[in-house]
């Protein structure tokens, strides 16, 4: 069994599932007391956070850098981002490491192709929706997406990371990614990427009216499955 290397704690929250998600699919797998061989860098996110909104992805590149060269230096066979919005310093630390990196976008992209998925709506953090660093790398593997309309832009991303981040899950707020979900449904969605890692803690298929591409499931199974090929 390969050692997975995880880049968490943004947020602490999100990287809970991931971890259960891995161990789960390891002991399915194998049955007994098998569980997941794996090493994880928990970063204070206060720090991660202010370098999103002052701009400064370089120093938020270099702390997830160092932190990969630690799970490296650690003896992980790969790494995962356990975020998507901080995939946009996903080359910079890619190139600061020998093992590779497990990109989220790539995972959930594999997902909606097996399931013959073209046109997606992608929910997430304003930078993942607005900014071309994560849809550009759907967008190249040939998917037409969608990301909500500009008033619902800053309400979606107060929602994450005043409430989602820090463990709040609200009903109002459920019921604006569902108006949010319908709207897309009706401008043409096949499905929707739940694009940000704490989504998934509000929204799950029972509360969408589009299939939910949950990426913090897609890509810690996804994980877990590199981990056990041969
Ligand atoms: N976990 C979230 C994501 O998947 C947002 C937190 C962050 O900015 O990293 O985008």
């Amino acid at each position: 069994m390969k050692t997975i290397g995880l880049i968490g704690g943004m947020s602490w929250e999100s990287t809970i599932p991931y971890y259960q998600i891995i161990n789960e699919a390891v002991r399915d797998r194998l049955g007994g007391l098998h569980s997941a061989k794996l090493i994880l860098h928990s970063v204070e996110f206060d720090e991660i956070e202010k370098c999103q909104t002052s701009g400064n992805w370089e120093k938020s590149g270099k702390i997830l850098g160092h932190a990969a060269q630690g799970l490296e230096a650690a003896g992980a066979d790969f790494i995962l981002i356990c975020t998507n919005t901080m995939h946009k310093v996903a080359p910079q630390v890619a190139a600061m490491v020998h093992v590779p990196l497990l990109h989220i976008a790539d995972a959930t992209a594999d997902a909606l192709e097996r399931d013959g998925i073209r046109r997606v709506a992608l929910l997430g953090t304003k930078y993942t929706m607005t900014q071309d660093f994560y849809k550009q790398r759907l967008i190249d593997r040939g998917f037409e997406v969608m990301i909500p309309q500009e008033e619902d832009i800053e309400p979606i991303n107060e929602i994450i990371f005043h409430q989602l981040c820090m463990g709040q899950i609200r009903e109002d707020s459920r019921q604006l990614f569902r108006r949010v979900i319908d709207q897309l449904k009706d401008r043409g969605a096949q499905a929707v990427i739940l694009g940000c890692t704490e989504i998934g803690m509000l929204i799950q298929q029972e509360h969408s009216s589009l299939p939910v591409y949950d990426t913090t499931a897609i890509h810690a199974l996804r994980a877990a499955e590199l981990a056990l090929e041969n």
